[in-house]
C-alpha cells in the first residue's frame, strides 16, 4: 500500500474562483496565470477548472506547449517574454503573445525573419524594479517596436509591488498612465490583489487582469483579509491519515529537538506527511491542522515524513481520532470543514503561493 498522503485539486473551486474574478471585473478579460505548473496544481489539472478564462499567462515555452496540447486555441501570454532568439520561432508557431521588457528582446525581434508578426506586451518598470523599461525609456522602446515589421500589435503592461499592502497602486498607476498616455493598444496591470481591491476603477482595471493566486483560493492580501472575505474556495487539499498514536505524560517531549513538552496527559497522533512532501518544516507547535474535520494543532517539529498532532480537541469533540483518521494539512476536510492554506503559510512565515508550488512530486494528486 502507498503512504496515505494525497493531494486533491478541486475543479469546481477553480471554476468558482474564476467566476469571482469575472464578477470583480465584468468588463475586462482575464489572463489565468498558470505559471509554475499552475501554482503547483498541474497545468493539465488546473486547465479543467479554468478553461473559461480569456487567456493563459505563463512563463516558458514548455508550459505554453502543454496548454496548446490541451486544445486551447485562445491567447497565451509569456509573462517574461523570450530568453533567446530561437524562442521567437516557437512563439510564432504556437501563436503566443509575449512580454518585451528589455532592449535585448527588441534586438531579437528585429533580427527575426518571420512571416507571422508578433503580438507583444511592452512592460513598464513602474516601481517594482524587476523587469521592464523605465518610464524614461518606455516611449522610445515603443517607437522602436512600432517600427518593426515583425510586430503587429503592441499592448502595455506593468506589475504592482504593493497591491496587497497599505502602499497600494496609485504611485505605479501614475507612472503607467504617464508612460502610456495616448499610445494605442490594450492595457494590463492588475494581479489578484489589485483585481479585488482596486479594479472598480476602470483605469486600473484596464483591458486584461492577470489573476493568479486568487484563482487558487488564497486571499492575496492575507491576513488583512481571508479567503472567506473574498469568497474564494480552496482549490488544493493536502490530506493524509493518522498512522500511530502515543499517550504522553507530563514532562514527555515530542520529536526532534524535543521542542514540545506535555504539561499533563496528552494523546497525540502521528500523521504521514513531512517536509519531503512539501509541508513546510518551519511549521511548529501551534500550526493549525484538521483531524476528521476538527481543528487542532501540530505539536513538535515537522520531520521528513511525519508530523505529530494534538488529538485532545478531537477527542473532546467526541470525534474518532484513532488510527486511519483523516488529517487535513490544508484545504477541505470530508465533513466540509476548511483549513485555509494561508493560515498554514502564516505559521511557517511564508505565503500560500510557496506552499502550493512546493507540493512534492512524491505526493499523488487526484482531481475532483
Ligand atoms: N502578473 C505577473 C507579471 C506576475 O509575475 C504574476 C505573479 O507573480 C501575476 C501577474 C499574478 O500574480 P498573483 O498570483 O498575485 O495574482
Amino acid at each position: 500500500m502507498p503512504r496515505p498522503i494525497h493531494a486533491t485539486i478541486h475543479t469546481a473551486a477553480l471554476q468558482h474562483n474564476l467566476e469571482r474574478v469575472r464578477q470583480a471585473v465584468p468588463d475586462a478579460k482575464t489572463w489565468a496565470v498558470v505559471k509554475a505548473n499552475a501554482y503547483g496544481h498541474g497545468i493539465e489539472r488546473a486547465f479543467e477548472g479554468l478553461r473559461a478564462a480569456d487567456g493563459f499567462a505563463l512563463l516558458d515555452l514548455a508550459e505554453a506547449e502543454r496548454v496548446r496540447h490541451l486544445g486551447w486555441r485562445g491567447p497565451i501570454l509569456l509573462l517574461e517574454g523570450v530568453f533567446e532568439p530561437r524562442d521567437l520561432e516557437l512563439c510564432s508557431r504556437l501563436s503566443l503573445w509575449h512580454a518585451v521588457h528589455c532592449d535585448e528582446q527588441i534586438d531579437m525581434l528585429a533580427a527575426h525573419k518571420t512571416q507571422v508578426p508578433h503580438r507583444v506586451f511592452l512592460k513598464l518598470n513602474s516601481g517594482m524594479n524587476r523587469l521592464g523599461f523605465t518610464p524614461q525609456r518606455y516611449r522610445s522602446a515603443w517607437a522602436r517596436l512600432n517600427a518593426l515589421p515583425q510586430v503587429d500589435e503592441i499592448s502595455f503592461m506593468t506589475h504592482f509591488s504593493d497591491a496587497d499592502g497599505p502602499r497600494g497602486v496609485a504611485h505605479q498607476m501614475a507612472a503607467f498612465n504617464a508612460a502610456t498616455q495616448d499610445l494605442p493598444g490594450e492595457r494590463s496591470v492588475c494581479n489578484s490583489a489589485a483585481t479585488l481591491r482596486f479594479a472598480s476603477d476602470a483605469q486600473v482595471r484596464g483591458d486584461w487582469v492577470r489573476a493568479g493566486i486568487v484563482l487558487y483560493g488564497s486571499a492575496p492580501d492575507f491576513p488583512a483579509h481571508n479567503a472567506d472575505h473574498w469568497q474564494v474556495q480552496p482549490t488544493m487539499t493536502l490530506a493524509t491519515r493518522i498512522i500511530g498514536t502515543q499517550q504522553l505524560q507530563a514532562g514527555d517531549t515530542v520529536g526532534y529537538g524535543s521542542r514540545f513538552t506535555a504539561e499533563g496527559p496528552l494523546t497525540i497522533g502521528v500523521a504521514a506527511c513531512g517536509y519531503a512532501d512539501g509541508y513546510p518544516r518551519h511549521c511548529d507547535t501551534g500550526t493549525p491542522v484538521l483531524v476528521n474535520g476538527v481543528r487542532t494543532r501540530l505539536v513538535g517539529r515537522v520531520s521528513m515524513d511525519m508530523v505529530t498532532v494534538d488529538l485532545s480537541p478531537v477527542i473532546a469533540a467526541g470525534v474518532d481520532a484513532g488510527f486511519g483518521s483523516e488529517v487535513t494539512l490544508w484545504g477541505s476536510a470530508r465533513n466540509g470543514a476548511v483549513l485555509p492554506i494561508d493560515e498554514v503559510a502564516q505559521a511557517a512565515g511564508t505565503v500560500g503561493y510557496e506552499l502550493m508550488c512546493a507540493l512534492a512530486p512524491r505526493v499523488p494528486v487526484a482531481v475532483d
